[in-house]
């Protein structure tokens, strides 16, 4: 039988993304819109990634016995003191939306071009306290929007090891090296070590 989760978003594509990487082996994930559970998603008030990814997964535990993952996110640019970071969607959304906030981006950032996004995602309702999977993808932004995938900063982001930006990757590229295809495959292992997962 397939280990069954629950991921708490309302994000299509974060959900296709955390699908396309957990199925293969054997796991069942579900979004918001796939249960008898109507949620909005609480307002992210920790000041870190860990606090407000728990403040996602426990709005959910609250309402399901499944297991429960909840991630949060964020692009920290070195040039803008390691902003928008935390407050990345509220940066976009403060700016009309990602296409704004990312020319505000360009305008800001100059020589130093070092950039990283971070995920942390949340497990809850399988052991007695809430585990931590953290993927870290380090990279730099680039002079101007590359590529038509993806998205949010995808179009920015230049990810070291593969040299493009996520949004010029295909999907299996960018779970490869992503922060959230990176803090997966750190809860897969836990998943299979402790025989969840195949
Ligand atoms: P949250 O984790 O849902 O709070 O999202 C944080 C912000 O970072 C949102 O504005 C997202 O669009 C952005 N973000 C998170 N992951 C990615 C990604 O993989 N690519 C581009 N933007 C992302």
């Amino acid at each position: 039988m397939n280990f069954e989760i629950v991921l708490a978003t309302n994000n299509a594509h974060k959900l296709k993304e955390v699908r396309e990487i957990l199925s293969p082996h054997k796991i069942t994930v579900y979004g918001l819109g796939d249960l008898p559970i109507r949620q909005e998603e609480p307002e992210e008030t920790a000041d870190s990634y860990y606090g407000n990814a728990l403040i996602k997964a426990q709005a959910v535990a609250k309402l399901t016995t499944l297991p429960v993952i909840a991630d949060d996110s964020g692009l920290e640019i070195e040039a803008m003191n390691n902003q928008p970071g935390l407050h990345s969607a509220r940066y976009a959304s403060e700016h009309g939306g990602h296409t704004n906030a990312i020319q505000e981006i360009l305008k800001n950032v100059k020589d130093n071009r070092k950039a990283r996004f971070i995920c942390d995602i949340v497990l809850l309702n399988v052991e007695d306290k809430p585990l931590l999977f953290e993927g870290i993808a380090e990279g730099s932004i680039g002079e101007k929007p590359f590529g038509e995938g993806g998205f949010g900063y995808d179009p920015i982001f230049i990810e070291k090891d593969l040299n493009k930006t996520y949004a010029e990757m295909s999907q299996e590229e960018k779970n490869k090296v992503s922060h959230r295809g990176r803090a997966l495959k750190k809860l897969l292992v836990y998943l299979k070590i402790t025989g969840k997962a195949k």
